[in-house]
This record gives C-alpha cells, structure tokens and sequence, in this order.
C-alpha cells in the first residue's frame, strides 16, 4: 500500500492497527462463522462487545457513575435536535455560545424547538479570531442548558478551559476533539460526539448525559432521540449502529494500549505544534486564529497567494498528503490531525509545504 496521510475533518483517518484487525476478523469474527456486523444486536454475544466498548470509554475518559453513556444514531447534527429536546421540556429557553460555524448551526436546529439566546459571537481583533472570555458572556439565568462547541471544526478554534457557568448545565458538542486529551466530565450536562473523527466511522454518535437530566424532555421528542428511553434501553430501543459500535470499541482498545487520553494530549500537543510553529515561521502561509484559541485538531491555513491553492492542493495529493482542502464554507487549506494522525504525517506535510514554498517563492 503506498503511504498515505489523510488530513480530512471527517470522516477521517482510523488507526491502522483497528482496520487491520477489523479486516482480520471481518468475516469470521471470533470463530463464530459470521461477521459481527450479522450479530443479532440483542445477542449475548454482541451486548459483551457494546458493555466491553462503554467500560472502555468510562475508564478513558474516568466519566463518572451518575452518567449514563449512549451509543446512537445521527451524527453531531442529531444532538442539535436532541439536546433542546431533552433538556428543554421544564425551561424553553437555552444559551448558545457561538464560536464558529457549528456552534451557529446548532442555534439555528435549536431555534426549531425553544427560544436560542446567543451569550456571545467569536470576532476579529487585531485581524485575529478571538472567542470573547466567559465574563462577556450575556447569560439567562433560567437557561435549561448552555450549549457550545469547545472545537470549531471547520474553524480551527479550541477553546482548552471549560468555562464556569454556575449551575445551568454545561451541553458540549465534542464532535471533533473527544478523546484528545483529559477532560473533567463532571463539570458537564451532556457531553456529545459525532463518531467519524476521533471515534470510529460515521453513523454512531455517542452521548454522555448526568442522570438528573434524564427527565427535562419535550413531550413530543422522538423516542429514537429520547435519552431516557435510550438509557433505560442500554441504547437499543431500535437497532443501533452495531458496526459502528464494535469499530469505537476496537479504537477505545487501541488508545488503552497508546497510554490512553493522557498520552494522546502529549503527541496531539507535539503535533500542532510542530505545524503551527512551521506555520509562524513562514512568509509564505498564514494561520488567523489567536494563538490562545487555535485548534489542536484541525488546523485551517491559507497560502498568502491564493493563486497557488490549486496547485499546492494538487500536488499535495500526489505526494499522498490526501484531503487539506479547507472546508467548503471558508476556502484555504485545512490539515486535521485528529488521533490516528501519527508525528510523522504532520512531518510530511510540513516537509511538503517547505518545499512547495521554495519552488513557488
Ligand atoms: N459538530 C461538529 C463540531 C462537527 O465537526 C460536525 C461535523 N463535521 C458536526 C457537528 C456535524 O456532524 P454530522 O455530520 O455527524 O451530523
């Protein structure tokens, strides 16, 4: 197989390990002459792989007992229907904070069902972005919940601190920096995730969720959306995603045995690094987020000449650097570096960019 780096924002790159041994036992899946995609969900066999699967997130993620966790369907656009849902059936108004263009997309779901008030907007100054401090915030004490998205990913804007807001529950969109690094799950309501990032393939969503939430939903949310019924149903109301579910369980496996969310901080912490401080240091790209707010995951650039972003595209690919195209809504180029991103993709794609610099200077 030639070498590959896939930068995409998602659905993104697996560890190679979890696809090689999903392809190992893809037809025969622990001597029992089937896949375990043609498991019965209800099976004996397949509900070991999900419990496996969810003790394997509780440990790495140290999420405490008094949450439930729920392996569902919808992706991260699901949860902005269900989060307003769930926890809006006491209080129908809930705080937005909007640092980017998914936070933004999640008040414009929300708006369906309760009444969004946005506490705050990212901005330009200095010709930096810049996510305004949680003292700007303009907050509504009798929110049901205040919802943002600590990784913009089309953005490229991390918020690293969770940010205090007293006793309204904390609802994260985590889609795409989940099991980057440590996080306090005490400190949030709910806690959500698009798979198809730093999870496992697209189709699965999972949901972490403090059990005194449990009874805030909307009388007419759809059962198949309905965290309650979900949990009580160790989130097999209907059929869920079971493939979906067995491959997070094998990439749980595989972050256990890379030292866990601790260590993966550490190398995605050497990763950006290394791009940005190329990034910084170069008259040839830029990168506009405020170094306090810049993304871990996906790192957005732009060449100073746009003229060249075809060509740089281009060539990109055929030096097997895949996908660095920016997201459709804001040009440039964007390299995401979730998990299974190894130092040595990074690496390659510093490397390329020098040299295409050189030959285009
Ligand atoms: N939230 C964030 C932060 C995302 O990055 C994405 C997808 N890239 C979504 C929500 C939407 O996810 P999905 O396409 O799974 O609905």
């Amino acid at each position: 197989m030639n070498k590959v780096y896939n930068f995409c924002a998602g659905p993104a790159m697996l560890p190679v390990e979890v696809m090689q041994q999903a392809q190992a036992e893809f037809v025969d899946w622990q001597g029992q002459g089937c896949s375990v995609m043609e498991l019965s969900h209800r099976s004996k066999d397949f509900i070991q792989v999900a419990e496996q699967a969810e003790a394997d997130l509780r440990e790495l993620l140290a999420i405490p007992s008094n949450y439930k966790v729920l392996f569902t369907h919808g992706g991260g656009r699901g949860q902005f229907s269900a989060v307003p849902l769930n926890l809006g059936g006491k209080q129908a108004q809930a705080d937005y904070l909007v640092s980017g263009s998914w936070s933004s997309a999640a008040v414009d779901e929300a708006k369906r069902y309760l009444t969004p008030n946005v506490v705050a907007t990212s901005r330009w100054q200095d010709e930096r972005l810049v996510v305004p401090e949680p003292k700007e915030w303009q907050l509504n004490p009798n929110a049901a919940y205040l919802h943002y998205c600590p990784n913009e990913t089309v953005d490229g804007v991390e918020m690293s601190e969770v940010p205090d807001i007293g006793t309204v529950p904390l609802v994260a969109d985590m889609s795409s920096n989940i099991l980057s690094k440590p996080v306090d799950v005490s400190r949030f309501g709910v806690i959500y995730a698009g798979a198809q990032k730093n999870i496992g393939p697209s189709g699965l969503s999972v949901v972490i969720v403090r059990d005194d939430l449990l009874d805030q939903s909307m009388a007419h949310t759809p059962s198949i959306l309905n965290y309650k019924i979900l949990a009580e149903q160790g989130s097999m109301f209907n059929t869920p995603p079971t493939y979906a579910w067995y491959l997070a369980g094998l990439v749980f496996k595989w972050l256990k045995a890379q030292g866990g969310v601790e260590a993966m901080e550490k190398r995605n912490a050497e990763k950006a690094t290394l791009l940005y401080g190329y990034i910084d240091g170069s008259d040839f790209y830029q990168n506009r987020i405020h170094t306090a707010y810049r993304s871990r995951m996906n790192v957005p650039f732009q060449l100073i000449n746009p003229e060249l972003d075809k060509a740089f595209l281009q060539q990109a690919e055929q030096a097997g650097l895949k996908a660095l195209a920016g997201h459709r809504s804001v040009g440039g180029m964007r390299a995401s570096i979730y998990n299974a991103m190894p130092i040595e993709g990074v690496q390659a794609l510093v490397d390329f960019m020098t040299d295409f610099a050189r030959r285009n200077g």
